[in-house]
């Protein structure tokens, strides 16, 4: 099965509503009208509303970085699934390592996640990876294998293609190191033949792994390159329009 790539530009606490607005009207013009591959910015949550009534038909899509798992309440400063759909997100992602380590995010917060982005008809893109300590300790596949596991059921019920990953080695995110294209291949294998042992092996055909971690113009044609490697989760180089561009590219010829 060939695999439509998605590349998702995760701009973390960055830009205003404002910023967001003239960064869409700077790529927009610049992307052909298929680009050969699924597209899709992730603003802050103050810019969503702006940028969906921007992309209600571009062939550009729109994500938010995280949920809450409770679908209205007593929950300050959070945001339903329902409230991102709304805005006009289609993806959302779920465990980036920033939510799980400095937010504090754990296993069974994503689980419910997952579950309420389902719920509210979003793509989850469920973020996995290892610290530099448990790299250096050998315990990549441990620690996969371990958040991976604690998800299964919602994983389970999203069926072969209501989910997408990011495999993203934390010692890699905005530090300006990127894995070895081999190690991203390694670890993305692994990730497809978990699914594939635990879920169903269509849906290890199905998924899309994606590769993050300092996904650069420069690198992003050999990190994309690799048979496992569906797209990339791109952090700091998504927030300029032409570098971001440059990487959609690099996504079609990595194809
Ligand atoms: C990310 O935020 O998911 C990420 C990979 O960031 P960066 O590209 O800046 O390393």
């Amino acid at each position: 099965m060939s695999r439509r790539m998605l590349i998702a530009g995760n701009w973390k606490m960055n830009k205003t509503p404002q910023e967001t607005e003239a960064f869409i009207n700077e790529l927009l013009p610049t992307l052909p009208s298929d680009p050969g591959a699924d597209v899709l910015i992730i603003p802050p949550f103050t810019s969503l509303d702006r940028a969906g009534r921007l992309l209600s038909h571009a062939a550009l899509a729109l994500g938010a970085q995280d949920l809450h798992f409770e679908p209205s309440g007593a929950f300050t400063g959070a945001v339903s699934g329902a409230m991102l759909a709304a805005c006009g997100c289609r993806y959302v992602l779920v465990g980036h390592s920033e939510r799980r380590h400095i937010f504090g995010d754990s296993d069974a917060d994503l689980s419910r996640k997952l579950n309420a982005a389902l719920d509210a008809g979003l793509h989850p893109i469920l973020c996995l990876g290892e610290t530099l300590e448990e790299r250096t300790r050998g315990e990549m596949e441990a620690v996969v294998t371990r958040q991976l596991t604690s998800v299964c059921e919602a994983l389970r019920r999203a069926g072969d293609t209501g989910v997408s990953y990011a495999y993203e080695p934390v010692w890699a995110i905005g530090t300006g190191e990127t894995a070895a294209p081999e190690q991203a291949q390694e670890a993305s294998r692994f990730v497809r033949t978990w699914i594939g042992e635990t879920l169903a092996p269509s849906a290890a055909e199905a998924a899309r792994i994606l590769y993050g971690g300092s996904v650069k113009p420069g690198n992003a044609c050999e990190l994309l390159s690799p048979p496992d490697i569906d797209g990339a989760l791109i952090g700091g180089a998504s927030l300029r329009p032409d570098a971001f561009a440059e990487i959609i590219a690099a996504a079609q010829t990595g194809d």
